[in-house]
């Protein structure tokens, strides 16, 4: 019997889960396939947002009607970390003449070599790497290296799929946006019934938006909830401060938001919403956390020392999917990689972009590239 093993948050579960199931279920023969949703404790700075007991749910529905599929609870009761060689070890003890393989996606297999006692986990059972046809890895190199360190090879399956990672579903659901091309019905309905994914305000924050803004800031949430959990950002907040950032942008200054509101000194009129944003974050939204507000109170200019949580929203504003000009892919590389360089980078090319076109420079603008040139110098 051949068993294939699917472990994974899947907060929450989506198509593209289900398209590997599919795939590992015709590629490799296999009768079974089980499910495991990861239990991830609760003192760990993980991205899990969803309680395990939903995430378990989500993924009894969703695999409910795929043959030879079970959704096991075996990591959820365990509790703790969920270390992939003990689940293995337990499947391996249960299903002593089974033929195991675990399934994970190509975006894992860089991980794959600081997991606990990755040489158990290839002793229990063969690693299956599944690559989506629309963004294939290439496999040579990293079979040659795989190689090097294990002395064997890993499998790997190609399935056909769509653009979506867990983390897109939590921001297009946080953004009220629609689901059905990513998750299955069943799944969207336990999620709306659960109010599950819905952060406090960003709902309220969309409603200032024209339609064009509001795919803007869709991009740049998209693009900066990719890299929070990288930069140990709280995934709400960062939702949050995007869904917040161009709130302000279309409101008329006699708006009744904006009584009470008095600007700082010499600021050019395209940067003002950034204060406006803020002020009516604060005071119209109800938003407390002095991070997020400052995340939207700087995102045109820039200031010196800014947060991580400002240097994203400043950069994923500038770098989102909609955005295009001479130089934006090594920016946007540099964004996957280290924010203080890529602030740096940005900054130039934003100085740089004022000075042609004769615009107006704010001067926290050139004390913000100052400071992060200085900052890179200090580091050279
Ligand atoms: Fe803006
Ligand atoms: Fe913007």
């Amino acid at each position: 019997m051949k068993i294939a093993i699917f472990g994974g948050s899947f907060d929450p579960v989506h198509v593209e889960h289900i398209n590997i199931v599919k795939a590992a279920q015709s590629a490799l023969g296999a009768d079974k396939v089980i499910v495991i949703p990861a239990f991830i404790p609760p003192h760990k700075q993980g991205k899990a947002l969803a309680a395990p007991q939903d995430r378990l749910a989500m993924a009894k529905l969703a695999f409910a009607g795929i043959k030879n599929c079970e959704v096991s609870a075996y990591e959820l009761n365990a509790g703790g970390t969920s270390y992939t060689y003990l689940t293995l070890g337990y499947f391996h003890e249960k299903y002593p003449d089974a033929q195991l393989y675990f399934l994970v996606g190509a975006d894992m297999l860089k991980d794959f070599y600081t997991w606990r006692q990755p040489e158990t986990i290839l002793s229990l059972a063969e690693l299956v790497v599944c690559n989506r046809e629309e963004d294939k890895v290439s496999f040579p190199a990293e079979q040659l290296r795989f190689f090097a360190r294990f002395k064997k090879k890993f499998l790997s399956i190609e399935y056909t799929g769509r653009d979506i990672s867990s983390t897109k579903a939590r921001v297009l659901a946080a953004f009220g946006e629609d689901l059905k091309p990513y998750l299955p019905f069943d799944v969207i309905d336990y999620i709306e019934a659960n109010e599950l994914y819905r952060i406090k305000g960003v709902k309220e924050a969309l409603a200032y938006l024209k339609p064009s803004r509001r795919k803007h800031t869709l991009g740049v949430a998209l693009t900066a909830a990719k890299y929070a959990a990288q930069y140990k950002l709280p995934e709400k907040s960062v939702i949050l401060a995007a869904a917040l950032h161009d709130a302000a942008k279309n409101m008329p200054p006699d708006a009744p938001e904006l009584s009470g509101f008095s600007a700082p000194e010499d600021v050019p009129p395209p940067v003002m919403h950034q204060y406006t944003g803020a002020y009516v974050a604060e005071h119209t939204l109800g938003i407390e956390d002095e991070d997020v507000l400052n995340a939207v109170r700087y995102h045109t200019s820039g200031r010196p020392n800014m947060s991580d949580l400002e240097k994203l929203i400043f950069l994923a504003d500038m770098l989102e999917p909609g955005r295009d000009f001479k130089g934006i892919e090594k920016l946007r590389k540099t964004l996957a990689s280290d924010l203080n360089e890529c602030m740096y980078l940005s900054l130039k090319h934003e100085l740089k972009y004022l000075k042609k076109r004769g615009g107006e420079i704010y001067p926290l603008t050139f004390r913000a590239y100052e400071y992060y040139k200085g900052m890179r110098k200090a580091k050279q």
